[in-house]
């Protein structure tokens, strides 16, 4: 990029160099959609009382020939800012219940699979629609899919939150608040949200077990959660004395690299197989 940064051509149409990368990035980001560069990543759910996979949060990549891996974190925002969210979005969904249905027919078990929803995705309408019909042409149990989304997301981005949660959870499936903890969800909020997993932010996991609020916080939100009625899963667990401190306060689930980081969709598959065998 360096060669066009001093070229006085380069800014002659009025766009800065940040803007024309984005152009370029979501010119190229279209055509991935197009040659199908997206891909799947899968990232262990573990229980803590056994230690078993029960489920994976499936983590989009862009697999570029010429950069190679590219994280949602770079293009994501992209997509929301230009409305691609909406077909990614739809794929993540639809990519997810196929490959669940694999792993069924694979004799992985009944394994959930979790995706993130953006709250673009919220905004239009469609959504639970196009959920019902991704589980019926795919198959695919709704009680094993579920969705993540951000306490903003539902907060900011939907006049009907509620209402729209509520038609979610009408086809079965699952309700995940990703981040929990970065947010500002009231507790009258989240009493009346029909969910059913509360993820601890992982800014709230780093420090575990020595800081004595960080810890105080995540026994707190676990109290809560089960008063409610939700289940907890922490994540972002890198370190064993973290997971020791979470089994020992009753947190349901923990995802990290301390178990595993995301996975191809055949290496998550080999992992869950390995551990059925022993
Ligand atoms: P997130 O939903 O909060 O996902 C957790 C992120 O933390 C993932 O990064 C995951 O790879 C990473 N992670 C997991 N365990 C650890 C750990 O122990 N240590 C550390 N340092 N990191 C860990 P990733 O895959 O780069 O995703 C970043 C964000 O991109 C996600 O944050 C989510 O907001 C978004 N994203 C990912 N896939 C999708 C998707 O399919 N749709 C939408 N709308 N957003 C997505
Ligand atoms: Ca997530
Ligand atoms: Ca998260
Ligand atoms: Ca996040």
């Amino acid at each position: 990029k360096s060669e066009g940064r001093n070229n006085s051509a380069y800014y002659t149409d009025g766009l800065t160099q940040s803007a024309r990368e984005r152009l370029m990035l979501e010119s190229r980001l279209r055509a991935a959609i197009l040659e199908q560069h997206l891909e799947l990543y899968y990232q262990p759910q573990v229980q803590l009382a056994t230690g078993q996979i029960v489920g994976a949060e499936a983590l989009i990549r862009w697999q570029d020939p010429v950069e190679g891996l590219i994280g949602p974190n770079r293009f994501i925002p992209i997509a929301e800012q230009t409305g691609l969210i909406h077909d990614i979005g739809l794929w993540v969904i639809q990519q997810s219940c196929r490959q669940g249905v694999l792993w069924q027919q694979l004799g992985l078990g009944n394994l959930r699979i979790a995706v993130n929803v953006s709250a673009h995705q919220f905004q239009r309408e469609g959504l639970a629609q196009h959920i019902a019909d991704t589980l019926l042409s795919t198959g695919f149990e709704a009680s094993l899919l579920e969705l993540e989304m951000t306490e903003s997301a539902l907060i900011t981005q939907h006049a009907d939150a509620i209402g729209l949660l509520q038609r979610l959870k009408q086809l079965g499936i699952r309700l995940a608040i990703d981040d929990f903890g970065t947010g500002y969800s009231s507790l009258a909020y989240l009493k009346a949200l029909p969910l059913d997993v509360l993820k601890i932010d992982k800014s709230f996991i780093d420090q575990l077990p020595e800081h004595q609020q960080d810890a105080e916080i995540c026994k707190a939100i676990i109290t809560l959660a089960h008063t409610l009625g939700f289940e907890v899963l922490a994540e972002g667990v890198e370190h064993q004395a973290q997971h020791d401190f979470l089994k020992q306060i009753g947190c349901d689930e923990f995802q990290g690299y301390l178990f595993s980081r995301p996975l191809p969709a055949d290496d998550f598959a080999a992992l869950v197989l390995q551990g059925l065998k022993q």
